[in-house]
């Protein structure tokens, strides 16, 4: 059985104070539901968000890292600094890393074959833009954007991969994907990695579901068959919201 993951995306928001406040009210909050929980604070606060946690079943995670072992790279963080830190999962792919810092499926490429081989699991993120949805081209974006990205890998390595389809237009907008709208691409991807990898992987590999993602819609979306749990942005800023959703299952 593939497992159920809600994480938190805390993206470029909170400084030390204010993760150790987060980090005391999620502490205080009791999980209902079989999802695995995951936070990811910005790289400043990782250390102290692992130690914070680490006796509990938070799991904290990267929101980002660089491809490169060491070197001239400056302002970047590399998998091995992550694990020093007690990070074992990293996000790659985000939609804003994609528009803002001009990240390719290329590169993406590069970035999941680093995470892995340095024994990181990734949760790799993809979803299509308006335009697409609009144009009725949305299946074949993401299907690229996956294929590009993640189908040079051998099967064992799907193991250690984690989907998210976060359609653009979703996030931070308040507006969602309709249940029925994130279920239809799920079934599309899973059927997508059948084709190449066959059904074992396809069936074992969790799909998670991001954009304003909220405690009145998670349930629906998260009833969805082929809907394995949710990446939350701005409802994970908030315990209560967040334990919310992550009780949505
Ligand atoms: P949102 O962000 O929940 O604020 O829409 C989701 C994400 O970007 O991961």
């Amino acid at each position: 059985m593939r497992k159920n993951i809600v994480a938190g995306n805390w993206k470029m928001n909170n400084d030390l104070s204010q993760t150790e406040s987060l980090i005391d009210d999620l502490k205080n909050k009791t999980k209902t539901s079989n999802a695995e929980v995951m936070v990811a604070p910005t790289f400043t606060n990782l250390y102290h968000a692992y130690e914070a946690l680490k006796s509990t079943s938070i799991e904290v995670v990267a929101q980002n890292m660089h491809f490169a072992e060491n070197g001239a790279y400056t302002g970047e963080v590399n998998a091995n600094m992550l694990k020093s830190v007690g990070v074992e999962t990293v996000i790659l792919g985000h939609s804003e890393r994609r528009a803002y810092f001009n990240e390719t499926d290329e590169m993406l490429a590069k970035k999941v074959d680093a995470a892995l081989a340095n024994g990181l699991r990734v949760i790799f993120c993809f979803g299509e833009e308006l335009a697409d949805r609009k144009s009725g081209n949305h299946e074949a974006v993401v299907e690229s954007q996956i294929k590009n990205a993640l189908f040079h890998l051998g099967v064992s390595a799907f193991k250690n991969i984690v989907l998210a389809y976060e359609p653009v237009w979703a996030i931070g907008t308040g507006e969602t994907a309709s249940p029925e709208q994130a279920q239809d691409m799920h079934a599309f991807i899973r059927k997508t990695l059948a084709d190449t990898y066959g059904n074992d992987v396809a069936n074992g590999i969790s799909i998670l579901y991001g954009g304003s993602v909220k405690p009145g819609n998670a349930q629906e979306i998260f009833s969805k068959p082929d809907v394995d749990g949710g990446l939350i942005g701005g409802a994970a800023l908030n315990a209560d919201d967040f334990f919310a959703i992550v009780n949505a299952f």
